[in-house]
């Protein structure tokens, strides 16, 4: 079927590799008197949405069946179910995209983006928010303030996986921190970690555009690797930017090898080092300066407890620019020009316009 807007619930469908199509498929029922109907407003596309796109799969996830992609989102309120409180018709809401079962451990822990049942959107065999249409729980959505559009609402998804990187890194006033992969997720890390009080945020790419960018977006420095081991880059990074024994905190965005070996390499004793980047299932990790140092080191994954709530306040009160990475909006029956731009690098973020009602 081709794109059309007088389609129910038209949606974009991940079929195989590199195979997408459009689909009018019936318009989600409220599961529960707590869930409430979306109309998708925007929808961002990042790595892992490109990722499904090209591959099929993204390590034990697998596309077995045909798949609604996108997972980064906002759109209004269109129904509330019987108990909904605190939402109503024609609020405008940031989706979180991944529904936890409120029972496993983890979940009763307060860490659900450990969820052992996790539902998230886009990904197999859950269907994704590039649709007209979303089912989620009240609790999952985060009523937008008035100074916040829905295309930034979109953005409240990023932000979140970066706030929840930087709390995972316990970034607290006056600490210096390095930021590895100025993509949008390590742009964010670095406003974050701004936000949270740290006195110096240095952003580490290759690619000189993006630490152009970044050096006017949120960092006080930038640093560019060069082809030396990761241990000189390390030496020279302390060195230009007055770290004496090393950094507090390293955080890797990018999920390249280099990267996490310099991360290690420029933190002081007793540093942290916080993993967000998914590269390589496996790499190479120089374990004996983490043991000597007596490093902190941590995964992240997703955003949890308190993390949209943040987000959402952050971009509210002004502390956080989202806005400046919205590098480009297509129409809804262009969205796999979306997924092109991405892959080709163009631009920080792409926004795919969903079908407004
Ligand atoms: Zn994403
Ligand atoms: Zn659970």
């Amino acid at each position: 079927m081709t794109a059309t807007t007088s389609a129910k619930n038209l949606s974009f469908i991940l079929e195989g590799i590199h195979q997408v199509k459009f689909e009018d498929r019936p318009i989600p029922e409220l599961k529960n008197e707590h869930d409430v109907i979306i109309n998708v407003h925007y929808t961002g596309i990042c790595g892992s949405d490109v990722h499904y796109w090209e591959h099929g799969s993204i390590g034990s996830f697998v596309v077995k069946d045909p798949m609604v992609l996108g997972h980064e989102s906002a759109g209004i309120i269109k129904k509330v179910g019987s108990a909904v409180q605190s939402l109503k018709v024609g609020d405008r809401v940031a989706m979180e995209p991944g529904i936890a079962c409120r029972r496993c451990e983890p979940c009763k822990s307060g860490k659900y983006n450990l969820c052992v049942n996790m539902a998230f959107a886009a990904t197999p065999p859950y269907d994704g928010t590039l649709a007209k249409y979303y089912v989620l729980p009240e609790d999952f959505c985060y009523k937008l303030p008035e100074q916040i559009s829905l295309q930034e609402g979109a953005l409240m998804e990023p932000l979140s996986v970066a706030v929840h990187i930087v709390k995972q890194a316990s970034v607290s006033p006056g600490q210096t921190v390095v930021v590895f992969g100025a993509g949008p997720v390590g742009l964010l890390c670095c406003a974050v970690a701004t936000a949270f009080g740290a006195s110096q945020v240095i952003a580490v790419d290759i690619q000189q555009s993006r630490l152009d960018f970044a050096k006017e977006y949120a960092t006080t420095s930038t640093f560019m690797p060069s082809k030396v081991s990761a241990l000189e880059n390390a030496e020279r990074l302390k060195k230009e930017n007055d770290l004496g024994f090393g950094a507090d905190v390293a955080i890797d965005a990018s999920g390249a090898e280099p990267s996490v070996h310099t991360g290690i390499h420029v933190l002081r004793n007793g540093g942290t080092y916080v993993q967000g980047g998914m590269g390589r299932s496996e790499i190479q990790f120089p374990i004996m300066a983490a043991c000597s140092k007596e490093l902190t080191l941590k995964g992240s994954f997703r955003y949890g407890s308190g993390d949209y709530k943040l987000a959402v306040g952050l971009v509210s009160s002004g502390k956080v620019d989202v806005k400046k990475l919205i590098t480009g909006t297509v129409k809804f029956e262009e969205a796999e020009q979306a997924f092109k731009e991405v892959k080709a690098g163009k631009g920080i973020k792409t926004l795919i316009t969903g079908i407004h009602e």
